[in-house]
């Protein structure tokens, strides 16, 4: 081989390198679409000359991702049991500005359980369960608060687990005919030990045992984007831990309020829970 020859090699493969890095900069965003209802996401497109804007629904941080160029886009995460109508978010970069955006109605059905047995303690809890309950609360509920400058994977979520969902999100549930809070994920039937993959990077931010949630970890993505994996048999990741989109994390089982396996995940956005299914491909 001449010199020239290696050196036109060495030429080449940079260049496909950096081929390798383009899409990533150019797709550097999960490409949502706009569903504007309780437990949806309002989608905003926005221009910004800044080189990194910010946004706030209720004066609570919003994930904002660069699409191209100047073009920008807010995901505004809308809690289930928000008010139809008019909102607004607040943008700022070199100026303040506000963009408004409309909620609709969506009619999400009903479903009822029957706890029996020991499982009912998680209908009408004792007094030293509701002392475990209330001191895992804070602790749930910071983990929901965190807001990082950790980013996702480009693109879509993949699923969890290959299963088939048996409750959607948003069900209106009633236990032992109790109205409750509705269903705040989607659940994935499947065999205890079924293995559950990260449906994309991020960073492990809670890995632990409570009273509800059983076996559970909490995934940072990022700019207030969590998801969540409750019932867990086992934990397989630790907190503070880095993982890729696809690494196992744990498996299915049925720890904490469960009627049966199955994997409860739920998707945080500005401290909102959201349908899963919007951030993964159809
Ligand atoms: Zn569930």
């Amino acid at each position: 081989m001449t010199v020239k020859f290696i050196l036109r090699l060495k030429k080449l493969k940079k260049i496909s390198f950096l081929l390798l890095l383009l899409p990533s900069i150019v797709l550097a965003s999960i490409p949502v679409q706009n569903t504007p209802i309780p437990g949806g996401i309002a989608v905003i497109d926005f221009e910004s000359n800044n080189e990194k804007p910010t946004a706030f629904y209720n004066n609570i941080p919003l994930y904002v991702q660069h699409i191209k160029d100047q073009h920008w886009q807010v995901l505004v995460g809308i809690p289930l049991m928000e008010k139809l109508g008019k909102k607004s978010i607040k943008v700022q970069d070199s100026l303040a500005r506000s963009f408004d955006f409309e909620v609709t109605e969506h009619n999400y059905t009903e479903q009822y359980i029957t706890l029996k047995g020991k499982k009912k303690k998680y209908v009408n809890p004792n007094l030293a369960h509701m002392d475990r309950i209330n001191k895992e609360r804070p602790i749930l509920s910071n983990a929901r608060k965190i807001f990082s400058n950790n980013t996702v994977s480009d693109g879509l979520f993949t699923r969890p687990v290959n299963g088939v969902t048996t409750s959607p999100f948003g069900l209106k549930r009633f236990y032992n005919k109790q109205p409750r809070r509705p269903h705040t994920g989607l659940d994935y039937a499947g065999d205890i030990g079924t293995p559950i993959k990260a449906p994309a990077d991020g960073k492990v931010i809670l890995s632990g045992k409570y009273f509800f949630n059983g076996n559970a970890v909490f995934l940072d993505h990022g700019q207030g984007l969590i998801s969540v994996y409750i019932h867990m048999n086992k934990r397989l990741v630790k907190q503070g831990q880095h993982i890729k989109q696809g690494d196992l994390i744990g498996t299915i089982g049925q720890t904490g309020r469960a009627t049966g396996p199955h994997l409860h995940w739920g998707i945080y956005l500005n401290q909102t829970v959201i349908n899963p299914n919007l951030l993964i491909c159809k």
